[in-house]
This record gives C-alpha cells, sequence and structure tokens, in this order.
C-alpha cells in the first residue's frame, strides 16, 4: 500500500533585498513593531508575516506564485 504524502507547501520565502527600513512602527499584519517595510506596499510589514499571509490566502499553486509574484519587487525587470 502506497501512502501518499500530504501536499504540503514549501516553506515560503519572499526575496526582500531590495526592501527598504524605517523607524518602528506597528506591522499591518500582527501589530508588533518592525523595522521591516514591504518592498512593494511600503507599508510596515514583517516579511515573516507577510509570507504568512501569501500563504494562508493563496487559493492554489497558480495564485501563490501569482501572490508571491506582487509581493516581490521586480527583479532584473525592465521598468
Ligand atoms: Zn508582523
Amino acid at each position: 500500500m502506497s501512502h501518499a504524502t500530504s501536499a504540503m507547501p514549501a516553506p515560503l520565502v519572499l526575496d526582500w533585498r531590495h526592501g527598504t527600513i524605517g523607524p518602528l512602527e506597528p506591522c499591518v499584519l500582527c501589530g508588533t513593531p518592525t523595522v521591516c517595510r514591504s518592498p512593494v506596499k511600503d507599508v510596515p510589514c514583517h516579511k515573516a508575516c507577510a509570507e504568512t499571509w501569501i500563504t494562508t490566502h493563496a487559493r492554489d499553486a497558480g495564485h501563490r506564485a501569482r501572490l508571491i509574484r506582487a509581493y516581490t519587487p521586480g527583479r532584473g525587470e525592465p521598468r
């Protein structure tokens, strides 16, 4: 009997190397102060919180990929 492994999504890690930091402000997702800014929306937000948000809001793999793309600054893409 083969036992199908549950479809566990791979850990999500956003590429926020282009993100900026600023004064401590409450994270928009968890409310805990953070210096990290979302590089896309320019709001106070922990990178880990954004990753968790995407993981919990993605309806399927395709949607997850779009969310990741939407919340990751362009890498080498022409402006
Ligand atoms: Zn947070």
